[in-house]
């Protein structure tokens, strides 16, 4: 079971965790089952304040600093102080030699003046150790036996600071030993999303948003039986209600949907969640904490008989068009390489690409090194930009053996006036992306909501 951020952002939100983690250790207890393990991420903000902390030290700015501290202090106490009912002063105790260390950081920081990523992690790992102590206990109050596991005595992982990996024997054999056993015993264990350690005990992160990719990986350590993911929406839907308010909720999808989505920004699962659970064939159901009683998306890889077209429509806005012209590419080979090491050298993404005999045309996310990654283009073809750009893409396993679907898509939004700039159909063949102006992405996803999904509703995948 794991927690996001909004699902332990305060007391009243890590309330409704101990309640459904007692619900489930309970169920788990008479169906004769092991205790759940239960992973959790640091309270919604927190990270993203640490990480800010490391930075503005590394800078010198010590009196900024400690004001941020303070915050984060101050946003923990605070729980604790209405949360917890029992004697306080065991917790507060661990509580503070945590901040305590996190403020000798500071201090080094602002001595070294360099923050590497090593020492970022060592700060950024923080909130998720504050969050599961607080829970340990409110569980642990609440009669939940629970035992306190750090994570980094588990999930062993290489040394790539800010994006390690997990080194899977070590930490299939930890979680074997050292956590197995107390869920045979009927015992709760209670970690930390986000964070591990190298083998030599220096602390590690997986990368933002990395608590669902610590899910999966003591899920698949542990051969669990099903991952859930607690958040703070209903499960995975066919798309953003605030853009279309006949939005449905999926009941279930599969890995293979769930990955496209993910990449294309739906915000429900980190993509990389799905390998160690797709793996292993885990089953992966997305919750909502807040509204528990809600059955959320089963994420499995079981194919479900479905007569409609598409599952789901993600879109995101901020994308910029790379449009490169060259006859260098006519007859040649390696023009594709050569583009690719330029934006590979600046370390940006590449989202979405087309490309014809003289014309390459890519989307990406991230514009921090474009300037300079134009300049270099300009080398080799010449370029030209669009901004503020919005992609939509529309994911569904069937898709694969649909005939007419790009005509219904062009279709629906020809009639909505909207010019599509570029298309592009990725190789698993059950996603179709395309960009728009971002003015015009919010009647193009309403426009193929209508479309493919009225005539479908009733279908028993949908909530
Ligand atoms: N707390 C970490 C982050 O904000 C990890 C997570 O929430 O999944 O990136
Ligand atoms: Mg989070």
């Amino acid at each position: 079971m794991k927690f996001g951020g909004t699902s332990v952002e305060d007391a009243a939100a890590m309330r409704n965790v101990v309640e459904i983690v007692r619900k489930e250790a309970t169920s788990a207890r008479q169906r004769g089952d092991a205790a759940p393990m239960v992973i959790t991420s640091a309270c919604a903000g927190i990270t993203n304040k640490l990480i800010m902390l490391a930075e503005i030290a590394a800078q010198g700015k010590r009196s900024e600093a400690k004001d941020v501290l303070k915050a984060i202090k101050s946003h923990h106490q605070k729980i604790v102080a209405e949360l917890i009912q029992s004697d306080t002063k065991p917790l507060n105790e661990q509580l503070s030699e945590l901040f305590d260390d996190l403020s000798n950081f500071i201090k080094a920081l602002d001595v070294f003046g360099e923050l590497t990523p090593r020492l970022l992690d060592s700060v950024a790992s923080n909130g998720e150790l504050f969050s599961s102590l607080i829970l340990a206990r409110a569980l642990n109050d609440a009669e939940v036996r629970t035992v306190w596991v750090d994570a980094r005595e588990a999930l062993i992982t290489d040394d790539s600071f800010g994006k390690a990996q997990p080194l899977w024997d070590i930490v299939e054999k930890n979680a074997q030993e050292k956590i197995l056993p107390h869920l045979h015993a009927g015992t709760v264990v209670l970690s930390q999303g986000y964070l591990g350690a190298t083998m030599s005990g220096k602390t590690t992160t997986l990368g933002r948003g990395g608590s669902d990719y610590s899910a999966a990986i003591f899920g698949a350590a542990l051969g669990a039986s099903a991952i859930q993911i607690w958040t703070d929406v209903d499960g995975v839907l066919t798309t953003d209600p605030r853009l279309v308010p006949e939005a449905r909720r999926l009941k279930v999808m599969t890995f293979r949907e769930a990955a496209e989505l993910a990449y294309f920004g739906a915000k429900v699962l980190h993509p990389s969640t799905i390998r160690p659970a797709v793996k292993q064939n885990i089953p992966v159901y997305v919750l909502n904490s807040k509204r528990p009683h809600i059955e959320g998306t089963l994420i499995t890889n079981a194919v479900q008989s479905f007569e409609g077209m598409m599952k789901s429509i993600a879109h995101k806005k901020g994308q910029v068009i790379v449009n490169l012209t060259s006859t260098q590419m006519l007859d040649a080979y390696g023009f594709l390489y050569k583009v690719s090491k330029v934006f590979a050298d600046y370390q940006t993404p590449i989202d979405m690409i087309s490309t014809s005999e003289v014309s390459i045309s890519l989307t990406i996310g991230d514009a921090t090194h474009l300037d300079k990654i134009v300049a270099e283009l300009e080398s080799i073809a010449e370029v030209e930009i669009e901004r503020n750009i919005a992609i939509v893409c529309v994911v569904g396993d069937n898709l694969r053996a649909a005939p007419g679907v790009a005509a219904r898509i062009f279709s629906a939004l020809a009639q909505q006036r909207i010019n599509i700039k570029m298309i592009s159909q990725g190789a698993s063949e059950i996603n179709i992306g395309f960009a728009v102006d971002e003015k015009d992405a919010q009647t193009a996803v309403k426009a193929l909501h209508q479309e493919f999904f009225s005539e479908v509703l009733s279908s028993t995948i949908f909530a």
